[in-house]
């Protein structure tokens, strides 16, 4: 016969097993609130050399320190191992495996729906920034569906009619002095814009009334040391400014461009100034993530280019002399960095393609 006394530590256990396992719910969806908005960070070209570069020559310590979800990616192509900036970013907007060269269609070059397409669905407000032209393939890809990336008149002429709400970078001459002579101002007025193409000014109505387009130089931003000044960080925060004002959320893609030309020119300090300059943009980033609570950034590279390393200088290990094996891009595995609600999802090591679909789950405006 059983002790009575037994009955009622099997009973007192099984209470505190099922105290346990009710409590273990809250704690899950606590940490897996939907985030409001999401902040996408891309370094063209920015491999793990690139970032480490701003660990050894800068002065501050480098937001990319702020992280804890660290993971990696592999970038191949639909139809390269090493893939080209429209297709890298193509799999972060569409979440497809695409080829080398096109923007926002599949490898049947038929249109695929874009993150920002899905976002405006559900009245997200989305926003583009980049310090190259807006019609350049990583920006493109965000809006655009053209089968090559150099239709960049194309590309241009899908922008005021596309989801985007805030954009920001340079391009007029895709806009404005067309071989085909349209004029896109009326465009834009047409569908809401207020245009600006002298400087980064706060518009006066700076409500969602209005979609807003800073188009800022003829063909690309000026480098860093050709006194851009702090053109990507301001742009994101007049975008950041700008996008909270909706409710429901936003999506922005900020690009720091020129990472990947110091990368194809194998200029070691280019790579450097680019870097600390975007490095500023995460700071802004998480600076407003922290403040908000609800959003979700990531910071990655469509690919790495260069074949960076940061070797020694002649042998001296006190010295470092940034080196590069090739003037176009490389295979290497790309770190991810995320920050925020869902950041938890983005460890591990996945497909450059697999990023959109982490967004998607994260996010309730799939
Ligand atoms: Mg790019
Ligand atoms: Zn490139």
């Amino acid at each position: 016969m059983k002790h009575p006394l037994l009955d009622i530590i099997a009973l007192s256990l099984l209470v505190l097993f099922i105290n346990c396992k009710s409590q273990r719910p809250l704690v899950n969806s606590e940490k897996s609130i939907a985030p409001k908005n999401v902040i996408l960070l891309i370094g063209d070209g920015m491999g793990l050399s690139q970032i480490s570069s701003s660990f050894y020559f800068g002065n501050t310590n480098p937001n990319f320190e702020r992280f804890k979800h660290i993971g990696l990616i592999k970038t191949s192509s639909q139809n390269g191992l090493i893939t080209d900036s429209a297709a890298g970013a193509t799999a972060f907007s569409a979440g497809i495996k695409t080829y080398n060269g096109a923007i926002g269609v599949d490898s049947d070059t038929l249109a695929v729906e874009l993150l920002t397409e899905i976002a405006a669905k559900k009245f997200i407000s989305t926003g583009v920034v980049s310090t190259s032209s807006v019609t350049h393939a990583t920006p493109a890809s965000f809006y655009a569906h053209v089968r090559f990336r150099s239709q960049e008149e194309e590309i241009a002429a899908q922008l005021p009619r596309s989801s985007i709400d805030f954009i920001a970078g340079a391009g007029t001459d895709y806009f404005f002095k067309r071989k085909d002579h349209i004029n896109l101002s009326t465009m834009f007025s047409n569908q809401g814009f207020i245009l600006d193409t002298l400087a980064l000014n706060r518009p006066k109505d700076f409500s969602l009334e209005h979609k807003i387009a800073f188009l800022l130089a003829p063909n690309h931003m000026p480098k860093m040391s050709e006194g851009r000044g702090h053109f990507l960080s301001k742009a994101t925060q007049l975008g950041l400014e700008y996008l909270s004002q909706n409710e429901n959320g936003f999506f922005l893609m900020v690009e720091g461009s020129q990472i990947d030309w110091g990368g194809h020119n194998n200029d070691s300090s280019y790579i450097i100034e680019e870097v600390r300059d975007f490095d500023r943009v995460i700071g802004e980033a998480l600076d407003y993530a922290q403040k908000e609570g609800n959003t979700l950034v990531i910071v990655t590279a469509d690919h790495e280019t260069g074949g960076y390393t940061l070797a020694s200088d002649k042998g001296n290990y006190n010295k470092i002399k940034g080196s590069f094996s090739t003037t176009g891009h490389s295979a290497t595995l790309i770190p991810v960095f995320a920050f925020g609600p869902g950041s938890e999802n983005f460890q591990g090591i996945y497909e450059n393609n697999a990023i959109f679909h982490k967004i998607q789950n994260s996010v309730n405006w799939k």
